[in-house]
């Protein structure tokens, strides 16, 4: 299993007490598979993500990546772990305002240790119908295409776990599915463990399974279709 989310639990200090965002849960995502993840807003979903990315600590529960557990990971040891193992893509594309379409993704590849990457960095803008738009900047991109850099960035260390957060929000429908259309692609050419956050139920059918968060509680996955 290449992502094990087991019993996890997470509370947030809120005033005296402790909100609970996360309640015991557990979630396995295959290699090559993409689970959708749906609830309404403020049941966890977030949350859900930044543990599984490893940038929060849960209180209690553990998390998997590629068979190798993050418990007792220094911070450095878990920066490592994020910068060669997981993906992760926000709602908001976060591209660098003076850099091109390829030099976004370039910054990656450094930060990996990989060298300048841009023959990696083309490959992935074409992989994601961009590579026309390689020397254009964010301000000369659409919404639309800004979100698909975005997603060629998440990919290019080569990650074993991609984390995407409601990618489509800032765009119309149709310009939706095509994002999510694309994620579920490159998680199968990939072979990347990815976990989609959505709120529009209309993507689902991109999914490989749909698991439900109600008030931080998971509902166990079930197959689409
Ligand atoms: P979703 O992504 O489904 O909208 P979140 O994971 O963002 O949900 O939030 C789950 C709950 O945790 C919400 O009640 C939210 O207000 C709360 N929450 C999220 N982040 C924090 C934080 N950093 N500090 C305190 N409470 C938080
Ligand atoms: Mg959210």
């Amino acid at each position: 299993m290449s992502l094990e989310l087991t019993d996890i639990t997470l509370t947030y200090a809120d005033g005296d007490t402790r909100l609970t965002a996360l309640d015991r849960v557990t979630l396995q995502v295959p290699k090559g598979s993409l689970t959708a993840v749906v609830g309404p807003s403020g049941s966890g979903k977030s949350s859900l993500l930044a543990v599984a990315a490893t940038l929060i600590t849960p209180d209690a529960g553990t998390v998997t990546v590629d068979g190798a557990a993050t418990a007792g990971l220094s911070r450095g040891e878990l920066a490592e772990l994020r910068r060669h193992r997981i993906g992760i893509v926000f709602q908001q594309p976060n591209l660098l305002p003076s850099l091109t379409a390829a030099e976004q993704l370039q910054v990656m590849a450094r930060m990996g240790g990989r060298g300048a990457g841009r023959s990696r960095a083309l490959e992935l803008l074409d992989a994601v119908g961009l590579v026309d738009q390689a020397h254009r900047r964010p301000h000369q991109l659409s919404g639309g295409q800004r979100q698909r850099v975005n997603i060629a960035r998440a990919l290019m260390n080569d990650p074993t776990v991609l984390l995407v957060d409601e990618p489509t929000s800032a765009l119309d429908h149709e310009r939706g599915a095509a994002v999510v259309e694309l994620i579920a692609r490159l998680t199968r050419e990939r072979a990347t463990a990815t976990v989609l956050v959505t709120h529009d139920r209309a993507h689902l059918t991109a999914a490989d399974r749909v698991a439900e968060v109600h008030d931080g509680r998971l509902r166990r996955p079930a197959p689409t279709g």
